[in-house]
């Protein structure tokens, strides 16, 4: 699934395209993609003819402001991507939208699981969205290291499920919550209010540095190859991962074996060496 990351790195190539860009015409595939809107016809009304003003990104969301105060949003679900191509290019299968601009690129909407969608809302029904109750941005707006420890305060919830909340922390996933708690050296089911001060400042400092690197590589292109970029190429993230997806091989720090459990529904990867359960290692 695509995360902050991968959102952020297709932001980066998206935004030439589209801001500063006249939106001439729209098309909708899949009835789901526009669930999120009350009216679904209003997608296409309220972005032809419009003026791209923003490309911007909250969490995993691509919030793209458009004149008269809408914001166009975009959430690639499961297995979303954004493709930009001629519009004369031949039509991938699952496309469901297809937005022309004034400067002849197209701009396509890719996900063949359709758990994503599009939506343009108004300020008032941007308010009322759920996208409204998103957490701080794990990226733009990390919260302080003593934000964080009053977050976690009494929580029993394991850290891995609190970094996934997107109330909490807006962005992470599966990936980048594994990537992260294997840099701080905590054990995936730590619970989240038992984390003492200095386990707080390791959780803090390791977000930052880790989707540095992930953006830095363009995201993480897995072998289903569901998440490219705007102009086709793959994230290189891949090779970079230390735990996820690595259950059985050497951790890249001390060698012991990595293994994958279940934490709250959600697969885990650590290594049981540099993050003991009992915390406290490094
Ligand atoms: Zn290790």
């Amino acid at each position: 699934m695509p995360e902050l990351p991968e959102v952020e790195s297709t932001r980066r190539q998206l935004a030439p395209h589209l801001e500063g860009a006249i939106i001439r015409s729209v098309s909708l595939g899949s009835p789901r993609v526009s669930r999120r809107n009350v009216r679904p016809d209003d997608i296409v009304d309220r972005l032809t003819n419009r003026r791209v003003d923003h490309v911007g990104r909250r969490g995993k969301f691509l919030t793209i402001e458009v004149a008269d105060d809408l914001t166009w949003i975009i959430h690639l679900g499961m297995s979303g991507r954004i493709s930009v191509v001629e519009s004369d290019d031949s039509v991938a299968l699952h496309t469901h939208m297809r937005v022309l601009t004034d400067r002849g690129a197209e701009i396509r909407l890719i996900d063949t699981r359709t758990f994503g969608f599009v939506a343009v809302l108004t300020p008032d029904e941007l308010a009322a969205d759920p996208i409204s109750r998103l957490g701080r941005d794990a990226w733009l707006d990390l919260p302080s290291p003593s934000e964080l420890g009053a977050a976690l305060e009494n929580r029993i919830a394991p850290i891995k499920a609190l970094l996934l909340d997107q109330g909490l922390i807006a962005g992470l996933g599966n990936i980048y919550a594994d990537e992260i708690l294997f840099r701080a050296g905590l054990h995936p089911e730590r619970r989240g209010g038992s984390l003492n001060q200095d386990e707080i400042e390791r959780l803090h400092g390791s977000v930052r540095p880790v989707l540095e690197t992930a953006i830095t590589s363009n995201g993480t292109s897995l072998d289903d190859l569901a998440y490219l970029l705007p102009d086709g190429r793959a994230g290189e993230m891949l090779d970079q991962l230390a735990v996820y997806g690595s259950d059985g091989t050497p951790c890249p720090r001390c060698g012991s074996e990595i293994r994958r459990i279940v934490v709250r529904g959600r697969s885990a990867h650590f290594c049981p060496s540099c993050q003991p359960r009992g915390g406290g290692g490094r």
